[in-house]
């Protein structure tokens, strides 16, 4: 009896147990589709941060990344986005990625060493040959400077101003599709110049557009280039090397110009 009794008793809890589990799941497999997709958005998100957050600390901060304007810009910039047809999750990689065309965004590390070495205090103006993918005009733009991006191959510099304007740098970055050699002089002088492409000589015209106490970072060399900065001071420029890179080739004119300096 006192055996029936408790298995009567077990059996109605389970009823009700099962009853309250149907009543919590019954929401969710209603309205479960947009319920789940925020939270799938929300942890995707969260996953890309940590990656970001991990980009900042072990190929940046290692490596004496200091500048905390940078290292904030580069926690905030969605760089996946920047990286077309790229897994998310592997845009924060330490390496650069193919954009299409032959063309690269440059690995993490270079672009924080190259908006380290510009130097720049707000507010800024910063003129960049080789918008590529845009990424590194975001990161600038990030860090409260007016940039100003000059690329040579159309398709690329469409897509960067389209991605650009959809993350919400629409108006501190301008672009432009064309040479860079002769800079943009209507917008000069500049407070940096980035050159993203690898230049046989440093461009005169580039030279001319800094102010004073301005610096032109740009990688010099064919195959194998150094990363150099060039300050200009009162009575000419100072050229520092820094280290030894691989970018792509800058095109066009400055193939055929003479020496700089
Ligand atoms: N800064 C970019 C990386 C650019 S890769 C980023 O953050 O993604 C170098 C870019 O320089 C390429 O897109 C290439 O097409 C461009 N380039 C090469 N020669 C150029 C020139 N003379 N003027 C402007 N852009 C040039």
């Amino acid at each position: 009896m006192h055996d029936i009794d408790l298995k009567a008793a077990l059996r109605r809890g389970l009823r009700t147990v099962s009853f309250s589990l149907f009543l919590l799941l019954l929401p969710l497999a209603c309205g479960g589709s947009a319920g789940g997709a925020d939270g799938e958005e929300k942890s995707k998100n969260d996953d890309l941060a940590s990656r970001r957050e991990a980009m900042i600390k072990m190929q940046l901060v290692a490596r004496g990344i200091r500048d905390e304007r940078v290292l904030d810009a580069m926690r905030t910039v969605p760089r996946h986005r920047f990286a077309p047809g790229l897994d998310a999750a592997r845009a924060y990689d330490d390496r650069p990625h193919s954009i299409g065309e032959g063309q690269t965004i440059s690995q993490p590390y270079i672009v924080a060493l190259m908006s380290e070495l510009a130097r720049v205090d707000r507010p800024c103006r910063v003129l960049e040959i080789g918008t590529g993918s845009g990424y590194q005009a975001a990161v600038l733009a990030e860090m409260g400077c007016d940039v100003y991006s000059i690329e040579l191959i159309e398709s690329l510099g469409i897509r960067a101003r389209r991605i650009l304007d959809a993350q919400g740098y629409g108006e501190r970055v301008q672009t432009r599709i064309g040479d860079g050699y002769a800079g943009w002089p209507e917008h000069a002088p500049f407070d940096a110049i980035l050159v993203t492409a690898a230049a046989p000589r440093v461009p005169q015209p580039l030279l001319d557009q800094l102010r004073v106490g301005a610096r032109l970072v740009i990688p010099v060399g064919d195959f194998r280039q150094n990363l150099e900065v060039h300050t200009r001071r009162e009575d000419g420029f100072e050229r520092e090397t820094m280290i030894g890179v691989r970018f792509v080739p800058m095109r066009g004119e400055v193939r055929e110009a003479p020496a700089g300096p």
